[in-house]
C-alpha cells in the first residue's frame, strides 16, 4: 500500500498507490502523486515494475505517472513495461508521458484498455478490465491465475509413485508402475487459481461485482461512510458499507478498504461499517503497509 487517501492527501496518508506484487510479476495500479517516494520508503525498486494499471485519469489514480515513467528510465530498467489506462484518455497519458523533459531509454509500451475482456496474459493467468461508472471513463481489473493441481502425497504412496515417477505424472498426465497405468487425476486434485481485483471510483455497478466475483483479495475504494451515502452515489464513489455488501455478495476472502475522504479521522469507522454486511477479514490500509494474499484453499 504505497498511498491510501483519495484526492487530497493528508499527515498520515498519500494519494493513491499499490503495488501487487504477484510471484514474479509487479502491477503498480494507480500510482497518484509522490509514489516514486512511497516507493522508496516501502522498499520497493522501480524495476519491479512490469506493468502500470491505471483506472481512470483523475490526477489522485496517475499524476505519480511522470516520476515513475521518468524513473524507469534513470533506472534503465531492462524489461518492458506495459501501461493499461482507458483509452478515451491517451491525450492524457501522452502528456504524462512526456510532462517534462528526460532520457528516455525504458521500453514502455502503451496498451489502452478499449473495452471489458482480457488485456493480458502471460505466466501471471489473466488480466481483466471491467468497465466501471465513475464521471469520467473508469475500468476495474481482475487477476487470475490458471487453476493448477495439487499432488495428494497419500494417493502417490498408494500408487507406489516416488521420484522421478511423480514428475513424470506431472510431465505425461499418467504413468506405468509395474504394468500398471496410473492417471494423474487419481494422485491429484484441483488447486484453484488465485484471485485478485482492483476497483476504484465507482458507483455499484455490474462491473464491481463481475470483477469482485469469488477473488481472493479484493481492493476496493470506500471512499465515504453511511452519513455521506447521497453524496457518494452523486459524485460517483462507494461508502465502506457498499464495499462490505460486494465482498459478502461476491464471496471475498480479504476486503481491503482504502481511497479514503480526508474528512474522516478515525479508520475504525470503515471497517465497522463493513463489518456489519461482510463477515471476513477486512483491512483498512494504511500507508506503506503489506497486506499477504490469504493462503491458498
Ligand atoms: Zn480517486
Amino acid at each position: 500500500m504505497l498511498g491510501t487517501a483519495s484526492q487530497v492527501p493528508t499527515r498520515q496518508r498519500a494519494q493513491n498507490g499499490y503495488l501487487l506484487r504477484w510471484d514474479g510479476t509487479g502491477l503498480l495500479f494507480d500510482p497518484g502523486e509522490g509514489t516514486q517516494r512511497q516507493m522508496l520508503l516501502a522498499g520497493v525498486a522501480a524495476s519491479e515494475i512490469d506493468r502500470i494499471c491505471l483506472t481512470h485519469f483523475h490526477g489522485d489514480h496517475c499524476l505519480g505517472v511522470p516520476g515513475i515513467v521518468q524513473r524507469l528510465s534513470l533506472d534503465r530498467v531492462a524489461h518492458p513495461v506495459h501501461a493499461h489506462y482507458p483509452a478515451s484518455g491517451r491525450e492524457y497519458f501522452r502528456r504524462l508521458r512526456n510532462a517534462t523533459a528526460f532520457y528516455e531509454v525504458a521500453d514502455l509500451r502503451e496498451e489502452p484498455v478499449h473495452d471489458d475482456g482480457p488485456v493480458a496474459t502471460g505466466d501471471f493467468g489473466t488480466l481483466t478490465a471491467r468497465r466501471l461508472e465513475h464521471s469520467v471513463e473508469s475500468f476495474g481489473y481482475r487477476l487470475t491465475e490458471p487453476d493448477g493441481r495439487r499432488m495428494l502425497p497419500d494417493r502417490l504412496a498408494a500408487a507406489g509413485i516416488t521420484g522421478r515417477f511423480v514428475r513424470e505424472v506431472q510431465r505425461a498426465g499418467f504413468v506405468e508402475v509395474d504394468g500398471r497405468r496410473v492417471d494423474l487425476a487419481d494422485v491429484s486434485e484441483v488447486r484453484r487459481g488465485q484471485s485478485f481485483a482492483f476497483v476504484m471510483d465507482t458507483r455499484l455497478c455490474d462491473g464491481v461485482f463481475a470483477l469482485a466475483d469469488g477473488v481472493d483479495m479484493l481492493v476496493i475504494e470506500s471512499t465515504f461512510l453511511a452519513s455521506e451515502a447521497e453524496l457518494a452515489r452523486h459524485v460517483g464513489h462507494l461508502t465502506a458499507g457498499d464495499a462490505g455488501r460486494v465482498a459478502a455478495e461476491c464471496g471475498v476472502r480479504t476486503l481491503v478498504l482504502t481511497h479514503f475522504s480526508q474528512r474522516y479521522t478515525d479508520p475504525r469507522c470503515f471497517s465497522e461499517e463493513a463489518a456489519a454486511a461482510f463477515g471476513g477479514e477486512i483491512v483498512v490500509a494504511e500507508d506503506l503497509s503489506t497486506i499477504p494474499m490469504p493462503k491458498r484453499r
